[in-house]
């Protein structure tokens, strides 16, 4: 999630845009949200110089096609794919399946960035963060879009991990790492069966250990790795 939707003070002008959503309350309390902020990690101070893209958006700064400047013309492309690079890195270290971003940034922006003429006015496309994030697999919405966000996170685990945590000896609450579709070789396509790959969020005592991998099939659930005290299913 964008540290300034969490209150951190790393806007370009120093501020924050805090969101106080009880849908996002709740996963911080749950212990599913990985606090990022593309722009500092990516080597620019507090405060910075407003930057905006210029000559297409976020894809067009990754494929080198397009540049991220400040008003005074700075070019600081480089920061912000470092900074995008770094957040991918975290979300994948965390398994991070769903983002949610500050709309309109030049680094978060999902639907809208600013258009490159620092004048307020917006046009489609997203920023370079999301555009990263986007290309790995990471499902990226705006802050007016929790609803959507929460929906579709409900959807990714609805049949996966609600299913597991009912499953004898795999209480607690688990992540999507990973979703897969077999190559059913015989048929030449994709099977219609789904492998999950699941990680415990908050280990209990007495429950699987935090190294512990799931993998999920139609027919059950298997402990692969990690420390079991309750034993494969
Ligand atoms: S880069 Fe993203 S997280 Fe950082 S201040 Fe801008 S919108 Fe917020």
């Amino acid at each position: 999630m964008s540290a300034c939707l969490l209150g951190r003070p790393v806007r370009y002008d120093g501020g924050a845009k805090p969101v106080g959503d009880e849908v996002v309350k709740r996963w911080r309390g749950e212990g599913r949200v990985v606090v990022f902020c593309p722009e500092v990690s990516g080597g620019l101070s507090v405060p910075r110089p407003a930057a905006e893209i210029v000559g297409g958006d976020g894809d067009d700064v990754l494929d080198g096609v397009a540049r991220v400047l400040t008003e005074g013309g700075e070019d600081v492309s480089r920061h912000f794919v470092r900074g995008a690079r770094l957040a991918l890195e975290a979300a994948r270290g965390a398994g991070v399946r769903v983002a949610l971003l500050k709309e309109s940034s030049p680094s978060c922006g999902s639907l809208r960035v600013h258009d490159g003429r620092f004048a307020g006015a917006r046009v489609p496309g997203h920023g370079v963060t999301t555009a990263l994030l986007r290309r790995a697999g990471v499902r990226v919405f705006g802050e007016d879009r929790i609803t959507e966000a929460a929906a579709f996170l409900r959807a990714l685990e609805g049949s996966g991990a609600r299913r597991l945590r009912q499953s004898p000896g795999f209480g607690g609450f688990w992540r999507v790492v990973a979703v897969m579709a077999p190559v059913d070789r015989s048929a030449g396509r994709k099977s219609s069966v789904r492998l999950g790959l699941f990680r415990p969020l908050r280990p209990e005592p007495g429950q699987l250990g935090g190294g512990t991998v799931v993998l999920a099939s139609a027919s059950g659930f298997r402990a692969r790795s990690g420390t079991s005290q309750s034993g494969d299913a």
